[in-house]
């Protein structure tokens, strides 16, 4: 079939079932067709990639020219950027046809979906409960074959938690790994752009695309890129596995932890070998994470003040009225909750007691990993504590939606990739295993993962 039926058949379904799901902002019909029109000529002309015509979500996170870019946010729900993001111009490069920009949490933050002033995004398997965030959008349209695979993005589990929730597989690659050029910044030393799909045959194919050094992201990471589909069928016999004690703690799902066990019997009937080890500080992560992901973040959104793009207030008295009130209009709770925690943690007198000790910990809890991968090839473990919650159990406790990201926040710490992988259910919700590797080995991430699948 060609590229037009399958854009087709994928915009049929979300104009079907997305009134249902919230999962995308922007539809972009007109262009996609277009577009698969311009990869079914390059196919004609044997002109054609791997993944020409393919059809593919972005989250509304990435600048995309000429097309609203929101982050899900009324400060920027009229923008429309002047330029494309790094990934979504190398997507368009290998010919992917863009369905449409989806629905996240606001500016990246929170961990169900729901801080997204577009309204929260369902979850398929269960419409009264969360997809998880803040990649939600991508999560819950390619769960529900909206759309073959999306991107997402994760600074502290937001490609990993709602690819769990939803039932489906996500990979934060290593920090620097695919460039952060025209994603809209959230906390710039921790985010990190990638894939969101069915299977790890997918993330794959999509990391191919994505990965690779870009000079226009001073962070981005000078490393060859390897085919990341070559070594997806190598036996992982003797793949050393770390199972870190403190992952399966009490506050762990049963059901969830009975899941992964059962999944790593799996892979040890596939050779590999397992044993115990300890990230003794994995407890310091969240406290670490909620000081500098908000200084990180008052600093970005700094620069939405009403004078060069997005919501600006109506006739300021004066600039600082301008830059009051149209903050004030254009941002939702959680993320002025953030810009208030983050300014405080970066002030004169505060800065040593808060941020200097933050970043403290997260040296420690790097360490940790270090001195793992020292061991073992690969850790394991729960990707979240609980399967998807109910919309509206949380809203009104920080601390409680903090804790989803217990387990996915320490690698966004210390800069290591992870995925999630689906690995059975409970009460009928799917349930997510976290891989973790070193830096760079998201093949063999993706490779254990495939095993397994
Ligand atoms: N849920 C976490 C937060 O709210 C992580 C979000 C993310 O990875 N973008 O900050």
């Amino acid at each position: 079939f060609s590229s037009v039926e399958l854009t087709q058949h994928y915009l049929n379904q979300i104009k079907q079932f997305d009134n249902q799901l919230n999962s995308f902002i922007s539809i972009t019909e007109d262009q996609a067709l277009t577009a698969a029109k311009a990869a079914d000529n390059c196919r004609a002309n044997n002109n054609a990639g791997l993944l020409t015509g393919v059809p593919i979500a972005h989250k509304d996170i990435f600048c995309t020219n000429g097309i609203k870019t929101t982050c899900g946010s009324k400060m920027l729900s009229n923008f429309i950027a002047p330029y494309e993001s790094t990934v979504s111009q190398k997507f368009q490069d290998a010919g992917c046809v863009m369905l449409g920009k989806t629905n996240m949490d606001e500016f990246a933050m929170g961990s169900s979906n729901e801080t997204s002033y577009f309204g929260a995004v369902k979850n398929p398997w269960q419409l009264d409960s969360t997809p998880g965030g803040s990649s939600g959008g991508s999560a819950a349209a390619v769960a529900a074959r909206l759309a073959p695979a999306a991107t997402g993005t994760d600074t502290g589990g937001s490609i990993r938690q709602p690819a769990a929730l939803c039932g489906i597989t996500g990979l934060k690659p290593t920090y620097g790994r695919v460039s952060r050029w025209g994603m809209i910044a959230f906390a710039s030393s921790l985010d990190q752009a990638g894939p969101i799909t069915q299977t790890a045959e997918d993330a794959a194919l999509l990391m191919n695309i994505m990965a690779g050094f870009d000079e226009k992201d001073s962070t981005c990471a000078n490393e060859p890129v390897p085919d990341y589909t070559a070594t997806l069928n190598d036996s992982i016999a003797g793949l050393k596995i770390g199972l870190p004690k403190e992952y399966f703690s009490a506050d762990l799902d049963s059901q969830i932890a009975a899941n992964v066990e059962q999944a790593i019997k799996e892979l040890e009937k596939l050779g590999a070998t397992v044993k115990e080890i300890s990230l003794a500080n994995s407890h310091l992560a969240l406290p670490a994470y909620y000081v500098i992901a908000p200084a990180e973040c008052s600093s970005n959104l700094s620069r939405f003040d009403g004078v060069r793009f997005g919501h600006r207030c109506e006739d300021p008295k004066d600039l600082e009225d301008l830059y009051k009130r149209t903050r004030a209009e254009g941002f939702g709770s959680e993320v002025k909750r953030r810009i208030l925690v983050g300014t405080y943690a970066l002030s004169a007198g505060y800065y040593d007691a808060y941020y200097i000790k933050a970043q403290k910990l997260r040296r420690l809890i790097k360490n940790d990993f270090v001195a793992a991968f020292n061991d073992v090839d690969v850790i394991v473990g729960p990707t979240t504590p609980s399967p998807a919650f109910k919309l509206g159990e949380k809203t009104n406790d920080p601390v409680a939606m903090y804790l989803s990201d217990i387990y996915t926040i320490s690698t966004n710490l210390a800069g290591l990739p992870a995925m999630s992988i689906p690995v059975g259910f409970t009460k009928g919700l799917p349930t997510g295993m976290q891989l973790i590797g070193n830096y760079f080995a998201e093949a063999r991430l993706l490779n254990v993962a495939h095993q397994f699948q």
